[in-house]
């Protein structure tokens, strides 16, 4: 301990003058303004082995994690006052009994792992796919309920496309290095959770054949952008028009395994049929031996960080070693959080963590304050929807009433799920996990046939992202109501910059080329004149060959239409979250900064900061491939070469970096 302390003093002392020389020798604000305001933190920070990733988001993602933790240490189920904080206890407990974990192996798997190895004729598929949807896991065909795109009022059921062990459909096939790295990682790590499920290394030829199942699965699936039109991903049916379709599966008896309320209603909505399809082939024609592994592989991949050490290492191997470029694994503890709430904090359980967080530190003044900045960000968004010289009057009217009708979520739910008929145990992590998988799915079932619940959060609090939802609504997790998102020390310029720049984000997202399609209630219904939705779409095709010309690595270029959303609502929402502070400094004057910086200065650099952060490139790369958000540097360089107020804080000149030749503006 000590030794290590005495080495890392001068390792510290090394950095902290590797980042004073690096801010001073920093590029000009008009030259790079990521570097500009970030070089002595890219100097001095380096990636621990652990980590695929480092920034604000990252940091305080670490906060909140020893907030949580500690919460957790000293949470008792005997006394807990909620069935929540209960539940929470009884999970955390035997997340951190290891030798139970160890002692049990995949036993607690049982209900799902017998039937799969019990598999010997065609009519118990449908069946065994309905089982594993019931435990969330989508072998191949993701099931789930939630509110109809095209009538929010009511809950639908719908059946998509997912199940691949690939990161990405087109992995299964692509001839470049990152392809076949994945490829041979997939394999690698198919082969070792069969070999801790069997106590026996599966041979080349059960490899070769599983790969070549999954690779038909992919060949089957629609490729990532266009999964973003939501129009082509909407086809509704019932058992029997499936069946018409998709002939060699029993798709009335697969739904009736599902064990839906009386009330549900026939009708559902296929993603894609195309995918659909293809699984039905594939249950008359692929030998039942190639399914068992296939299905026994989805199951032990979704459950493996609930499982003993040879799960773990195995995941460890191909999710965070190959995939993310991870040198070792991250905390045990960590690690326990995440197989319990999700990394988006959408696992089954993961409002038991987000009651936990929220008990020991609701942020109360920051989600009080963020909901004034919504409302002058709100109000920034409609003068400019108003000022819009590319759009007609009536669809500005039906943009105003969309606004109008955008719900806010902010802090945590004001009641937590209800917990009736679920059951965890204190030594059975995985057991805990399946169960709470099983009574979530049950809860959202049983929605069928109700109306929607618009208070319901998708998301749990200790998270720290934003959302916006389907409902025309926008969510703010209190995990992110901190610095340097928000401060209730600093001024408005850094919250606008922060929290504000999200919320703008945020609000654009239902303006996007993905959002803009529904309206105030977040139906799928079209209140475009034709000659506004093709000026929007001429914008929206510059905006994605803007960022689709960048290498962000070599011979790695952002993938334009990927992030076209998540780019339109970046280049939006720093503008409205500029106007916002604006607004906001006309009714409280700022006084000085100590900092010398102006307001509009002061709203920049809080952004910059917000983004900065270092990447391991096999996540760089595996981001460039599969993720909607452009890498954060040029979130912020864009986005700001094309903002006036930008260039005007910084006296920045024509033929400079971070000045645009064209300005490109689409809200
Ligand atoms: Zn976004």
């Amino acid at each position: 301990m000590t030794s290590t302390k005495r080495l890392l003093l001068p390792l510290s002392l090394a950095l902290l003058a590797l980042g004073a020389r690096a801010q001073s020798e920093a590029p000009a604000a008009c030259q790079d303004f990521y570097g500009h305001v970030n070089a002595a933190w890219l100097a001095q920070t380096e990636l621990p082995a652990s980590r695929s990733r480092t920034g604000s988001f990252d940091e305080l993602a670490r906060r909140n994690e020893a907030v949580l933790q500690a919460a957790l240490a000293s949470l008792s189920a005997q006394q807990a006052p909620t069935a929540g904080l209960r539940h929470a206890a009884t999970v955390w407990a035997s997340a951190t009994d290891e030798a139970a974990l160890e002692r049990q192996g995949v036993a607690a798997l049982a209900p799902l792992l017998q039937p799969i190895a019990a598999l010997r004729t065609r009519d118990q598929l449908p069946a065994l796919m309905a089982m594993l949807a019931r435990a969330q896991v989508a072998a191949p065909i993701a099931i789930g309920v939630r509110p109809d795109p095209m009538d929010t009022r009511r809950y639908t059921l719908m059946l998509g496309q997912a199940g691949l062990t690939l990161p990405d459909r087109d992995d299964a096939t692509g001839t470049d290095a990152t392809a076949q790295r994945l490829r041979e990682a997939a394999r690698r790590y198919q082969a070792a959770l069969l070999t801790a499920w069997q106590g026996q290394a599966p041979d080349a030829a059960r490899l070769d054949a599983l790969a070549a199942f999954e690779a038909r699965l992919a060949q089957a699936s629609t490729p990532r952008t266009q999964l973003r039109d939501p129009r082509a991903n909407y086809h509704p049916h019932v058992a029997a028009s499936l069946r018409a379709q998709a002939p060699e599966l029993d798709w009335a008896a697969l739904i009736q395994a599902l064990k839906l309320p009386e009330r549900a209603p026939a009708r559902f909505v296929v993603g894609q049929p195309e995918f659909l399809a293809a699984v039905a082939r594939e249950a008359a024609n692929t030998e039942l031996g190639v399914w068992r592994d296939y299905l026994a592989v989805r199951v032990l991949d979704a459950y493996a960080p609930g499982l003993n050490r040879a799960f773990q290492q195995a995941h460890f191997e191909y999710h965070g070693k190959t995939q993310r470029g991870l040198q070792a694994p991250a905390p045990r503890s960590e690690r326990m959080v995440e197989a319990i709430g999700g990394r988006y904090g959408n696992a089954p359980l993961a409002q038991l963590l987000g009651e936990v967080f929220v008990q020991a530190a609701f942020p109360a003044e920051a989600a009080k304050r963020s909901a004034e900045l919504v409302s002058d960000i709100k109000e920034a968004m409609r003068v400019r929807v108003r000022g819009l010289p590319w759009m007609s009057e009536a669809t500005k009217q039906k943009a105003l009433a969309k606004l109008d009708a955008m719900s806010l979520k902010i802090g945590a739910p004001a009641r937590w799920p209800d917990y009736t008929g679920l059951v965890t145990r204190p030594d059975d992590l995985a057991g805990n996990l399946l169960r709470g998988a099983q009574w979530a799915s049950a809860q959202r079932f049983n929605d069928l046939g109700r109306p929607v619940d618009r208070t319901r959060w998708f998301t749990s609090p200790h998270i720290v992202n934003a959302f916006a939802g389907g409902l025309n609504e926008i969510t703010f997790p209190a995990g992110i109501l901190q610095p340097p998102f928000f401060d209730a020390q600093a001024d408005d310029a850094s919250n606008f910059g922060g929290i504000g720049m999200v919320i703008g984000h945020e609000i654009i997202h239902h303006f996007d080329d993905r959002g803009r399609q529904f309206d105030g209630q977040g139906n799928l219904n079209d209140w475009w004149t034709p000659q506004d939705a093709a000026a929007y779409r001429e914008r929206a095709a510059k905006v994605s060959a803007l960022y689709g010309g960048v290498e962000a690595l070599p011979g790695h270029r952002i993938n334009g239409d990927l992030t076209l959303g998540e780019n339109i609502s970046d280049l939006g929402g720093l503008q409205i979250a500029f106007d916002a502070l604006q607004r906001s400094l006309a009714r409280h004057p700022a006084p000085p900064r100590a900092d010398g910086r102006t307001p509009a200065q002061a709203f920049f650099v809080n952004q910059a900061l917000v983004w900065r952060s270092k990447y391991r490139t096999e996540a760089m790369i595996q981001q460039l491939r599969t993720d909607s958000h452009s890498p954060p540097r040029y979130r912020v360089l864009i986005p700001m070469a094309h903002t006036e107020a930008f260039q005007k804080a910084f006296q920045c000149q024509a033929g400079d970096p971070m000045v645009a030749e064209a300005r490109l503006t689409v809200w």
